[in-house]
């Protein structure tokens, strides 16, 4: 008799090293060496951006076993924990792990759970009552908030989903340069691209991490055919651990809301937003860049932070009246950061200018009050007034979005709009 069983594991990682996604890794290579199977590919989940524990992308990860009998499930059970036990970096204050094992359908409920992680914020409480209702066992070490992770990458549905295949370092090799041949990663990118897709950002390399992580780069594509064929192009120049494919919730824009009213925003959600320009973009010290979007219920303010480079051009030229779709989430200062935006209107702006002489030449002013004189006959235009000229718009309506250096995991670029 076969024997299926669900296992989610979140929160392992601390900013000075370690990733969940490579003791998943490490754990499903054991698991296959002792015989056992995994159905399809881990999937690396990625919740709520804006929650606030997490170490950098919010990532967490869950894949199903298939096992030949129930007698093999302590077996399968004990080496996921050890694995996790071992190779979390416990010893950071916010490092809780959580792990979930869950014979079980993916109930309505499971479902329902993961998009409120990937949408809002939740209590370590609601994710035990959960566990508890659908009868799915938890481990949590310290203070156990992973498991919120865990059930939420169990439970996640993936209608739309892309791929990344993660290479791992070799453990004396964390926290030192990556090697990584870039000419191989271009010439990749030219071949593989857009089956693949963030593999380069302007002249720098958008696979290679630059945190101390175990992962020396991750290809993000269409299928697991594309980031397989990327891995096999691009040449390390140092040895490769392991490597992983994953398939994940990475730029589907499943954090995304799609809303009728600004009033509808509440802090840490993300949405897509029709509205107004309603004044003049404001450049700030550091160049970010503000302006207050508008609708009928109410006012947002909205940013383009300096990490998002030549997004900003695009955004400095709005102007009040130009109708837009804005996309993106609202953080901590109650702003809402813009990951992409489609222009569908641009509202006629105009300057003033001197009139026009009969002659054809653009009058100067007399003097105050005194009116408009021309430079070239001298005809004299004592009440005359300035008048309104169009201005040109140095900016065509469609989509904009931000670099792939500044992109969130969950953003869809926009060469997979119509995925
Ligand atoms: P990495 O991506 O490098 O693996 P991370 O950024 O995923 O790290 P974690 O170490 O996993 O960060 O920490 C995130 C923590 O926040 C986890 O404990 C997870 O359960 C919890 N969490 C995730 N989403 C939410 C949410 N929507 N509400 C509350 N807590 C959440």
């Amino acid at each position: 008799m076969m024997y299926e069983m669900y296992i989610g594991i979140d929160d392992t990682d601390s900013p000075e090293g370690m990733c969940t996604t490579y003791i998943s890794s490490v754990i499903i290579d054991q698991l296959k060496y002792c015989g056992y199977d995994i159905e399809g590919y881990p999937r690396l989940i990625r919740l709520n951006p804006f929650a606030r524990f997490k170490t950098r992308g919010n990532g967490a990860v869950s894949f199903k076993i298939i096992l030949d009998s129930p007698s093999q499930v302590e077996n399968v059970k004990k080496i996921v924990l050890d694995k996790v036990k071992n190779l979390s970096m416990m010893e950071n204050e916010n490092t809780n792990p959580g792990v979930i094992f869950y014979h079980g359908e993916i109930v309505p409920e499971l479902k329902y759970f993961a998009l409120r992680a990937i949408r809002s914020i939740i209590t370590i409480k609601e994710a035990l009552d959960l566990a508890h209702d659908i009868g799915a066992e938890i481990h949590q070490f310290k203070k156990g908030r992973g498991i919120i992770g865990s059930l939420a990458a169990m439970g996640c549905p993936l209608e739309d989903s892309t791929f990344e295949l993660l290479a791992y370092r070799m453990r004396d090799n964390y926290g030192t340069k990556r090697q990584i041949d870039s000419d191989s990663v271009v010439k990749m990118n030219e071949k593989t691209y857009p089956q693949t897709f963030d593999n380069l950002d302007g002249g720098y390399m958008a696979i290679e991490p630059h945190t101390p992580c175990p992962i020396l780069y991750g290809i993000r594509g269409e299928s697991s055919e594309a980031v397989l064929e990327a891995h096999n192009l691009v040449k390390s120049l140092e040895p490769i651990e392991r490597y992983c494919i994953f398939e994940t919730n990475q730029h589907t824009d499943m954090h995304i809301q799609k809303i009728e009213k600004i009033q509808e925003m509440e802090q840490f959600g993300c949405y897509q937003i029709q509205g107004k320009v309603k004044d003049e973009p404001r450049v700030i010290e550091g160049g970010h860049i503000f302006f207050y979007l508008e609708d009928d219920s109410g006012e947002v303010e909205c940013a383009a932070y300096e990490p998002t480079k030549e997004f900003r051009n695009v955004v400095k030229q709005l102007r009040p009246g130009d109708e837009v779709v804005l996309y993106g989430g609202i953080g901590t200062h109650q702003t809402l950061n813009i990951e992409k935006i489609e222009i569908k209107k641009l509202e006629p702006q105009y300057e003033e200018k001197n009139p026009i002489c009969d002659c054809g030449k653009r009058m100067k002013s007399a003097g105050a009050g005194k009116g408009f004189k021309c430079p070239k006959c001298g005809s004299l235009l004592r009440d005359g007034s300035k008048v309104l000229s169009p201005l040109e718009r140095d900016l065509e309506l469609g989509f904009y979005e931000v670099p792939p250096s500044a992109r969130r995991h969950l953003s869809k670029q926009l060469v997979r709009m119509d995925k």
